[in-house]
């Protein structure tokens, strides 16, 4: 039977193809590309297309013999999430809707889903676990909240297992070099102090240096994109064996400022990297730090990339031999 990856062309799904290929797994991705790169996924099933596509959605449950869903398929972005709120209501909650509403009919039982820290908000003591409070701060982690209440409902109700992993702020590329992160426009933090090094841009906005934090820029918890992958691989085999939903966070449990990542990329990159001080984002706590003991213990998880240093010395090389990401 196969997995079925919904956003395997993305970042985060890319690499988990990728880890699932290497598990023996057979890989079935759907991706509408509107974010994705049909060159990221190099092997499976490819079906390019929108979930909320009923037709479409028909033709791969029926095609395929799917076992279990990895859903990554959304929107991610806390600043756009607050300017254009309805659209992640759309392309969060809806999506999901619609893949368990076919999951249901099809008779699939088991999703890993893609969640995230920005469920927490303002988290209520560092480092964060999985049952404090949730009152996320912007859109995109009131979304992906509604989707996880969903699914501890249609669990009831239809008996479709789950395991949410909430994401800490994924960074780094894989280590062959053939895969890594490319959004346009990129806004994610450490490709683009890599686009300052690449001579692509003069310097880096920093977002804010009043938070209440050692040096005033906002702390991170960053886990490696390979690490990530491989929960999500971890969280099948739990299902399989168990049978039971759960929740974990995953985050390698130390903070980083703004500030800390530009000098470590500094001392990667041997380049100066100016930085400019502008106003705060919107939506953006000022410390996320996971405690990922659960997910230690209960998926045997074991994060192989801890130290920033090595985690941005993966993002460079990908980035220094693809200057332009997927673009030919
Ligand atoms: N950040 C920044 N300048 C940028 C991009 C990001 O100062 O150009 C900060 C941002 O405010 C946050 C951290 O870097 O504190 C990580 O942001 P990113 O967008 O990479 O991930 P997020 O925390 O939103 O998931």
């Amino acid at each position: 039977m196969a997995i079925l990856v919904t956003g395997g062309a993305g970042y985060i799904g890319s690499h988990t193809v990728v880890e699932f290929l290497s598990k023996g797994e057979e890989v079935v991705v759907l991706d509408n590309l509107q974010k994705g790169h049909r060159d990221a996924v190099r092997a499976g099933k490819f079906y390019e297309g929108d979930i909320r596509d009923a037709r479409l959605l028909d033709q791969v449950f029926s095609e395929q013999n799917i076992e279990a869903v990895i859903h990554f398929a959304a929107d991610s972005l806390v600043g756009e999430s607050v300017q254009d709120p309805l659209k992640y209501y759309d392309n969060n909650v809806v999506t999901a809707q619609r893949l368990l509403a076919g999951m249901v009919k099809y008779g699939v039982k088991s999703i890993v889903f893609s969640s995230t820290a920005a469920t927490y908000g303002e988290p209520e003591s560092i480092p964060i676990q999985e049952q404090d409070r949730k009152e996320p701060t912007n859109p995109y982690g009131e979304t992906k909240l509604a989707i996880e209440t969903m699914l501890k409902w249609c669990d009831q109700a239809y008996g479709v297992k789950y395991v949410a992993l909430r994401y800490f702020n994924a960074a780094g590329a894989h280590s062959d070099g053939q895969i890594g992160e490319d959004h346009r426009p990129e806004s994610h933090l450490i490709p683009i102090i890599l686009q300052v090094a690449l001579g692509q841009r003069e310097r880096l906005a920093v977002f804010g240096d009043d938070y209440p934090t050692p040096d005033g820029t906002c702390v991170r918890d960053y886990i490696h994109v390979t690490d990530l992958a491989n929960a999500h691989w971890l969280a099948l085999q739990k299902l399989r064996r168990t049978g039971e939903s759960a929740v974990y966070n995953l985050g390698n449990g130390e903070g980083f400022s703004v500030r800390q990542v530009v000098e470590k990329a500094r001392e990667v990159t041997g380049h100066p990297i100016p930085l400019e001080i502008v106003p705060r984002r919107a939506g953006d706590p000022a410390v996320l730090i996971a405690s990922s003991e659960k997910a230690q213990r209960e998926l045997a998880w074991k994060p192989q990339f801890n130290s920033l240093g090595q985690i941005i010395q993966t993002a460079w090389n990908w980035q220094r031999n693809h200057p332009k990401g997927y673009a030919k």
